[in-house]
């Protein structure tokens, strides 16, 4: 396999490389970092930059914004935002959940309506799937969508969502056929989050920053015109979605990130004499071999794409790696911080929040399951 870039390529990493030169905000990890009003506002004014100069949803079709850019393309794009160290989409809910749901079941005209505005974070959206009782098990959902008046009423609880406070709509996956059960009779709505009916509440995690929220749906209406997709299909429709959570239709991103961090946190322990305890030398190598076979999984994901396959179950591969990658590495940052890891800085707000990353968009466990039942061929677990 050639892995070098041929000209037409290496002419678009140069052209991103250099706006983002120009643009990136300096100390732009610091731009992460603050009360969720101050990074959603800097965020915002960020991203509309980005959008107005045409690097957001570059693979999305011209008439929705997009430069119709290949698979290779946004992979290059990728690494470039993340070695020029660009913060987070703001809207990162919007870009990589609800806008290739939209772009694959969505209306022309909610594609028209919906994307420009998520392109530069002038809405914001956040994703209503987990519930008390459903996570894991997402089809054992339990909000219920009932039809009238030319749409639908909303009624239930989701939580851990996401940005909800500072989002317009939600994508929000709820049972539409009384008495079905899993993966039938659900809907895909985009709700209106500051319609009556909806009460969000935050919830502070151990960063001590409050991104997560409880969201209550009381006969929550939703015009007939924003249901994605087919009435009935809806777990069809948030396939789309949890199969780009897992972040594998935009590779190299968390990689080339992740590089950067290794390097730091390298310097940081030249400096500070760690790499004379064979602990943390062992974290560091451990870390670096996980950030390896994550490129590898990453090549092999970006080869399928490049010949319009699906990632498939392998995605839950990539999932893995990257969680245990950054969970390794931020537990080798502590042993390089030494007796200062009890103080706060942002390798210890690293650490608390690399606890997440074997969670969201489904935890290392079902990972494994997947991996075991669908990749490898071992038994179904037992239920
Ligand atoms: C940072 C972060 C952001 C998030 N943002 C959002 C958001 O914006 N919107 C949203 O809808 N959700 C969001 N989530 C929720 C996330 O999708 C769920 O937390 C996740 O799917 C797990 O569900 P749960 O928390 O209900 O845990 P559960 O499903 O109750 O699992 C509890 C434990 O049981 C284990 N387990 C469950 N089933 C199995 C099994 N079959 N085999 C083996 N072990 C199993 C799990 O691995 C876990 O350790 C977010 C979560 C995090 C951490």
């Amino acid at each position: 396999m050639d892995l070098s870039l041929d000209p037409e390529e290496a002419r678009f990493a140069e052209e991103a490389r250099s706006w983002l030169a120009e643009h990136v905000p300096s100390a732009a990890r610091a731009h992460d970092i603050g009360s969720m009003d101050e990074v959603v506002a800097r965020g915002r004014e960020w991203q509309a930059q980005l959008a107005a100069a045409g690097w957001v949803g570059i693979d999305w079709p011209l008439e929705y914004g997009g430069r119709g850019a290949s698979p290779v393309q946004v992979a290059i794009f990728n690494a470039e935002y993340a070695r020029a160290r660009a913060p987070q989409l703001v809207n990162r809910v919007g870009i990589n959940l609800a806008a290739p749901t939209l772009l694959a079941h969505g209306s022309p005209e909610q594609c028209r309506r919906l994307l420009p505005k998520i392109a530069t974070a002038e809405e914001i959206w956040c994703q209503l799937f987990s519930e008390p009782g459903a996570g894991s098990d997402l089809t054992g959902l339990s909000t219920r969508a009932v039809p009238g008046d030319g749409g639908w009423y909303v009624t239930g609880q989701k939580i851990w969502t996401s940005y909800a406070r500072y989002a317009r709509f939600g994508i929000c996956l709820a049972r539409s056929e009384p008495g079905s059960r899993g993966p039938r009779g659900l809907s895909l709505l985009a709700v209106e989050m500051s319609s009556p009916g909806v009460d969000i509440r935050p919830l502070v995690q151990m960063t001590g920053e409050a991104e997560f929220n409880e969201v209550f749906l009381d006969e929550v209406f939703v015009p007939g015109d924003m249901l994605v997709g087919e009435a009935g299909r809806g777990w069809q429709v948030a396939s789309t979605t949890l199969a780009h959570e897992r972040g594998t239709n935009f590779p190299f991103k968390e990689e080339v990130v992740h590089e950067g961090y290794l390097a730091d946190l390298l310097a940081e322990a030249e400096a500070a004499g760690a790499m004379d305890d064979p602990a943390t030398a062992d974290a560091l190598v451990d870390a670096y071999v996980s950030l390896v076979v994550l490129r590898t999984h990453n090549w092999r994901t970006l080869s399928k794409l490049a010949r319009g396959m699906s990632p498939g179950p392998e995605s839950s591969w990539v999932k893995l790696t990257w969680s245990s990658m950054t969970e390794k590495l931020s537990e080798a940052a502590l042993g390089v911080v030494g007796q200062a890891a009890p103080l706060w800085g942002p390798w210890q707000r690293q650490w608390l929040w690399s606890k997440a990353a074997g969670i969201a968009g489904g935890t290392s466990e079902v990972q494994r399951n997947v991996i075991a039942e669908r990749i490898l061929g071992l038994p179904r677990e037992l239920r």
